[in-house]
C-alpha cells in the first residue's frame, strides 16, 4: 500500500547493518577509522564501502561517499530516491550533504556522533527545512557493536602512539592472546 514510504523493517535493518559492520571491520584491519556503509535498493545491496581516507590520502573518501559513487554507477542515475543507506557511524556534514544531493530516501546508522554528526547528533543536515530533500532517519541500529569498533580502534591508536607500535601489530597481538604493552594513560 504505502509504496512511497520507505519500508522500515528492524530485522532487515539489523541484517544490513551487519553488512556495514563487515565493511567497518575491513577498514579497521587496514588502520582506517572503522566506518562501513552499504546502500540497499529493493532489499538488494547495490554498493558497499569501507572508509579509505588513509589509503587514498583523500579526506573525502568516507565510506558513505565511496558507497554513493558506487550506487550511482549501479543505478545508472545520480538519484538514489528509492535507496536506504546503512552506515555504522552517524554521517558527517559532508556525507549528509551528499545524501541530500542524491535524494536518498532513508539513512540508518549505528553509533551517534554528538560532536560532528549531521543526522541529528550535532546538527540535522538530512532534514534541514529549507533544503529540497529530506531523508528518513533511523538511529541506533546495532549501536553497541558500531560504537565498540570505533572505541577500540581509538584506544589502540592512542596506545600505539604511546608505545610507537603500529595499530595493526597491536591487533595481531590481541588476537593471539598476548597483551600489548602497558597502557601509559
Ligand atoms: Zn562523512
Amino acid at each position: 500500500m504505502a509504496t512511497e514510504l520507505p519500508i522500515i523493517d528492524r530485522v532487515s535493518d539489523e541484517y544490513f547493518m551487519g553488512e556495514a559492520l563487515r565493511q567497518a571491520a575491513r577498514a579497521y584491519a587496514h588502520d582506517e577509522v572503522p566506518v562501513g556503509c552499504v546502500i540497499v535498493r529493493q532489499n538488494r545491496i547495490i554498493a558497499r564501502a569501507a572508509n579509505q581516507v588513509e589509503l587514498l590520502k583523500d579526506a573525502t573518501a568516507h565510506a558513505e561517499m565511496l558507497a554513493i559513487s558506487q550506487a550511482q554507477v549501479a543505478a545508472g542515475d545520480w538519484r538514489l530516491t528509492d535507496c536506504t543507506l546503512y552506515v555504522t557511524k552517524e554521517p558527517c556534514p559532508m556525507c549528509a550533504g551528499a545524501i541530500v544531493h542524491v535524494r536518498c530516501a532513508r539513512v540508518v546508522f549505528g553509533a551517534p556522533d554528538l560532536k560532528g554528526g549531521a543526522a541529528g547528533g550535532a546538527m540535522n543536515v538530512l532534514q534541514f527545512p529549507t533544503l529540497n530533500h529530506r531523508a528518513e532517519i533511523t538511529a541506533g541500529v546495532r549501536e553497541d557493536e558500531c560504537r565498540h569498533l570505533l572505541k577500540s580502534f581509538f584506544q589502540e591508536r592512542r596506545l600505539a602512539a604511546a608505545t610507537g607500535t603500529a595499530a595493526s601489530d597491536l591487533i595481531d597481538a590481541t588476537r593471539s592472546g598476548e597483551k600489548p604493552g602497558p597502557e601509559s594513560e
